[in-house]
């Protein structure tokens, strides 16, 4: 009875919000993937008995720490820090660390509540977490982001792990980064553990790949859900908003497969180039220089910059948000459906508002959701892990035919389950359904 079903999420929904005050984006994790739910608690009673869906909405352990370090003017300056261990029921807490200064308790565990269900799609042996601090590295000096990594994995160490808890990086924590919290942890428990971090440098334990892996593994499963649909990437306007890391391979393995990139953006504006954005100089700017996005317009002819703009009235036909949270509202879904875009996929972490999901999904945009787009950077996480436990090291062809199976893999499950319970296309029923049964079935196995 769907209307029951609705009633009984509701009030699990409800619950949610009465033990979490203020924290909205989880609110909003958590209400997107209730929605999807009810008819699997129909079919899976041993599930809704042993009442696995309100213990996947409690996380394991939340650790919450100040993080004190000086400037370069030999300040005190103290920030917050977070690590949510959300859930062990596959494997070792897995999931990035965000320094941002949103970053707040219900932030992370927005993030880590979406890794949970990413991390089960991946058919990986990975656990769900997130971390992160308030920190902005906006503007600090590389000896101030060292004493701050420092001064974080001096608290955080003891609670990781290679079986236990395993950080990687997300917005504002890259290689570098990595390396500074590695090398602390290396010094205070005097163990080279590699698997105890992931997107490492290639020197000390790194992956080929990985780097790359979260941008390729958006277009792989964009492509797969074109094909699906009896249509393909090449020749297609895109548009990619971003110009992280995710953002730049995704560009990349766009324009490898044939299609048009246009436009990207970063927090202050946006690029448009009929041209096709040239890769290398946003590499230049973004990875080397650590600049902004302005910087591509100086001195180059037909380039468009739009301090402040809005790049989702650039006119495409697949358009990839990959830049942060809530980033895309009803008014940019809108904007994307009067011009003509055919598919959406999110390669960040829940950067379509709901408002704007339902509306790009009643106009029939395809719509692929983050927690399956964006799973090829952790899933790559995973084969690093499996390439530090076998200490081995993988070519970049073979890595990526990995990644690339694993996306199809996603692809299809998340298809084939939505065909299964009758929602036919709806790629968020059919990820939050598969990723939750894996996880669901391992917490009922392991008992309470
Ligand atoms: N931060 C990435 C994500 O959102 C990668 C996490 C990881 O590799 O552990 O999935």
């Amino acid at each position: 009875d769907p209307g029951r079903q609705r009633e009984k999420m509701e009030t699990l929904y409800q619950e949610v919000l009465r033990r979490n005050p203020g924290e909205r984006e989880f609110h909003q994790a958590v209400r997107e993937v209730l929605e999807t739910l009810g008819p699997v608690l129909e079919r899976h009673p041993e599930l809704a008995q042993r009442r696995i869906i309100e213990l996947l909405c409690e996380p394991e352990r939340q650790i919450i720490f100040r993080v004190p370090w000086q400037d370069d003017q030999g300040r005190t300056r103290i920030n917050r820090a977070f690590r949510v261990e959300f859930n062990s029921a596959l494997g070792p807490y897995k999931g990035g660390l965000r320094f941002h200064p949103s970053v707040y308790l219900g932030i992370v565990k927005f993030l880590g509540f979406e890794q949970v269900f990413k991390n089960a799609l991946t058919g990986l042996p990975i656990g769900g977490g997130k971390g992160g601090s308030d920190f902005d590295p906006k503007g600090r000096s590389d000896a101030e982001i060292m004493r701050f990594c420092q001064s974080l994995m001096t608290e955080l160490y003891r609670h990781l792990g290679e079986h236990t808890d395993v950080p990687a990086g997300d917005i504002g924590v890259g290689q570098r980064e990595i390396g500074y919290l590695f090398g602390q942890y290396k010094r205070i428990t005097n163990r080279y553990e590699s698997g105890v971090f992931t997107g490492k440098g290639l020197d000390w334990g790194g992956s080929r790949a990985r780097r790359e892996a979260t941008g390729y593994g958006v277009v792989f499963f964009t492509q797969e859900m074109l094909q699906a649909h009896q249509d393909h990437l090449e020749g297609k306007t895109c548009i990619v908003s971003g110009s992280g890391n995710v953002a730049i391979y995704a560009m990349e393995k766009a324009m490898a497969l044939g299609a048009r990139v246009v436009a990207c953006s970063d927090s202050d504006g946006v690029v448009v180039d009929w041209n096709g954005i040239d890769l290398e100089r946003v590499k230049r700017i973004k990875e080397l220089e650590r600049g902004r996005i302005r910087v591509y317009a100086e001195g180059k002819s037909g380039v468009n910059y739009l301090e402040g703009g809005n790049i989702w009235e650039v006119p495409c036909h697949v358009a990839l948000p990959c830049a942060t949270q809530n980033e895309l509202t009803a008014d940019d879904a809108r904007a994307l459906v009067n011009n003509g875009c055919l598919l959406v996929a999110e390669g960040a972490n829940m950067p379509c508002t709901p408002e704007a999901v339902r509306l790009l999904r009643d106009a029939g945009v395809l719509f692929g959701p983050a927690k399956a787009v964006n799973a090829g950077g952790v899933a790559t996480s995973a084969l690093e892990m499996q390439q530090n436990a076998s200490r081995d090291s993988w070519s970049f062809a073979y890595t990526e035919s990995r990644l690339r199976e694993i996306m199809a893999q996603i692809h299809h499950q998340s298809f084939e389950t939505a065909e299964r319970f009758g929602l036919p296309g709806d790629y968020v029923a059919g990820a939050n359904i598969a990723g939750f049964l894996r996880v669901g079935r391992a917490m009922a196995s392991l008992g309470l």
